[in-house]
């Protein structure tokens, strides 16, 4: 029988989640809910020095925010609890014991300072110092040290680690859904560290062990952790559980836009975008950093922009509703190569979300915008100017700049417009449409702008120039939506009195 499909997202709480992290936790729930499978949330918090409160939360909301949800998981509970490795703690140590008993690894004392001192010294020749095969039985551990000694320095509660054994010059193979059967020579390896003397596993340890608890099929995860894999195919086989290993599929990396390396919280400062799905408060320094939620963007223009930064359908569709995604995704189809970040894209992708989005959705965030500046207007109205301006902006809160005019008199004049397109004869003109407009009965768009055409066309005038000037009377400036839908909205006395007041001016 097929193994059920199982993935899960692993992170650690060392600071907030980025945009790359969401990727992978993207294509883990895609992957699940494509096969009928379950998605779980484990946090791998085994790294009490990297710890930073409020990560935990931030991954959380980060990820309902863009409507990735889980099965289980440590703010879900389920069948495998508890999803947090500190609360794991007494899970780990037998392992490490069985590996002690079986060979394939053993105690080291080595302390910080030592290792400090010969990892200067190979500093000094300019090569990097491995703990490994070579030199191993160099140092202070349960292969150098007789066994009575060893127990002794143990119950003297002497600060240790438990080291994997790595083999000597043999061919690892990591079979890779994106990259293939990767091929590795162990001696490259470095007797990782599995545990320690503090009861916490290293990240290596507890990751294989809760996978093979977990009852993990494919682990998905970013590129950065190829590294690794050799080392966990060793722990599989070494705690007897190769025939249950995972499949493994190591995503490309997200790039900086140049395509110069791995997208960076700087590149986003530097460049002007997010690259944390959430706006992020360090509890320490108090620096802010910018999320795509307060830029405005709309969760699924994110997840989409994301879903096609590493996989393509195929196909030229673009725009993809979750379910889509879930429905066209395949390990496939993703690309062995990183993919550059694009900003301009991430700004499209918003807008062609925004221009779907119902207009009742935006005029209700909208108004709230409103709100803060004090506007008060009926919602119909609000809901009329969505209508008309989501077309024009990327975002909801490039709304208010576009659509300032609807609900305020322009407090100033455009100077560029004024000197370009305000002529000579421009506030005679602008008086003669004033009358016309001030005379119509049917205020619509479609009747304004059939009487004031007819006029224009009757006295053989330019429209043109009629129509930029009595814009900048209307807007303020020279751009802006339909001019008539504009007049039609604000009525007939605002309209006067706006073209009183540019006259003056
Ligand atoms: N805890 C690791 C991380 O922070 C998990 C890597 C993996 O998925 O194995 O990304």
């Amino acid at each position: 029988m097929e193994k059920k499909v199982r993935v899960r997202f692993a992170p650690s709480p060392t600071g907030p989640l980025h945009i790359g992290g969401v990727r992978t936790a993207l294509y883990n729930y895609l992957f699940a809910k494509k096969h009928g499978g379950d998605f779980i949330l484990r946090i791998e918090d085994t790294d009490q020095n990297r710890f930073v409160p409020g990560a935990e939360e931030y991954i959380i909301e980060s990820l309902d925010w863009c409507g990735i949800k889980f099965n289980e998981g440590v703010h879900k509970g389920g069948p495998y609890s508890p999803y947090r490795q500190s609360e794991r703690k007494n899970i780990y140590k037998q392992y490490a014991d069985y590996l002690i008993e079986k060979g394939y690894a053993y105690y080291a004392f080595d302390s910080a300072e030592e290792l400090d001192i010969k990892r200067k010294e190979f500093e000094l020749q300019k090569k990097t110092f491995q703990y490994g095969s070579e030199n191993r039985m160099t140092f202070q551990n349960s292969l150098t040290i007789n066994s009575e000694e060893v127990k002794q320095k143990i119950s003297n509660g002497e600060h240790y680690v438990i080291r994997i054994k790595i083999p000597e010059n043999e061919t690892i193979e990591v079979n890779d859904l994106i990259r293939g059967k990767v091929l590795v020579n162990s001696s490259l390896l470095d007797d990782k560290v599995l545990f320690k003397s503090d009861g916490l596993p290293t990240y290596h340890l507890a990751n294989v062990v809760d996978d093979y608890l977990m009852k993990v099929s494919h682990v998905i995860r970013g590129e950065e952790w190829l590294p690794s894999a050799p080392l966990h195919v060793l722990l599989y086989r070494y705690l007897g559980w190769e025939s249950e290993m995972p499949i493994f599929a190591h995503l490309p990396l997200l790039l900086k836009p140049d395509g110069n390396g791995k997208l960076s919280k700087r590149d986003g400062d530097k460049l002007g975008f997010p690259v944390f799905p959430l706006q992020w408060v360090d509890p320490k320094s108090k620096e802010i950093s910018s999320g795509y939620r307060e830029s405005g963007y709309l969760p699924e223009a994110v997840v989409n922009m994301l879903a096609l930064l590493g996989w393509n359908p195929g196909t030229e569709q673009e725009l993809f509703t979750m379910d889509e995604l879930i429905q066209a995704f395949s390990i496939d189809r993703v690309g062995k190569s990183g993919s550059k970040f694009d900003h301009e894209k991430a700004k499209w992708f918003n807008h062609q979300y925004l221009i779907n989005t119902s207009n009742e959705e935006v005029a209700n965030i909208f108004s709230k915008i409103l709100e803060e500046k004090n506007i008060k207007t009926d919602y119909d109205y609000i809901l009329k100017v969505c209508s008309i301006v989501k077309e024009r902006v990327n975002f909801i809160n490039e709304m208010w700049q576009q659509s300032s005019f609807f609900f305020i008199a322009p407090l100033t004049l455009d100077p560029k417009s004024l000197k370009d397109k305000w002529k000579e004869n421009s506030s005679e003109l602008v008086l003669e449409i004033q009358n016309i407009i001030s005379n119509a009965s049917d205020f619509s768009a479609n009747a304004l702008k059939e009487v004031v055409s007819i006029y224009i066309q009757e006295n053989q005038l330019a429209m043109g120039q009629i129509m930029n000037a009595l814009r900048i009377c209307i807007v303020g400036a020279s751009t802006g939506p339909d001019l008539f839908e504009i007049i039609s909205m604000i009525g007939k006395d605002e309209t006067i009195k706006r073209i009183n007041f540019a006259i003056k001016k």
